[in-house]
């Protein structure tokens, strides 16, 4: 099962369908590309995977794919 070991020392574990600690994005450039009735794979297809970490709520943005380094944000 794929997981990521947070810098909090959480495990985030999200190998999961759906996986509470995984959430997507996608652009509003993306979004405005889309109309009337869709389908959730071709919106899917045009989103960035983010896992949160349950314990710090650090985000890892998966920007270039899950086989990239995430770009992690802490809060303040
Ligand atoms: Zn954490």
């Amino acid at each position: 099962m794929p997981k990521l070991l947070c810098k909090c020392s959480a495990v985030i574990h999200y190998g999961e369908i759906p996986s509470p600690n995984e959430w997507l994005l996608f652009s509003d450039s993306n979004f405005d590309n889309f109309s009337g009735m869709v389908d959730a794979e071709e919106v899917y297809a045009v989103s960035t995977s983010f896992l949160k970490c349950p314990k710090c709520s650090r985000l890892y943005v998966f920007w270039e794919g899950h086989q990239s380094e995430p770009q992690v944000f802490a809060p303040e």
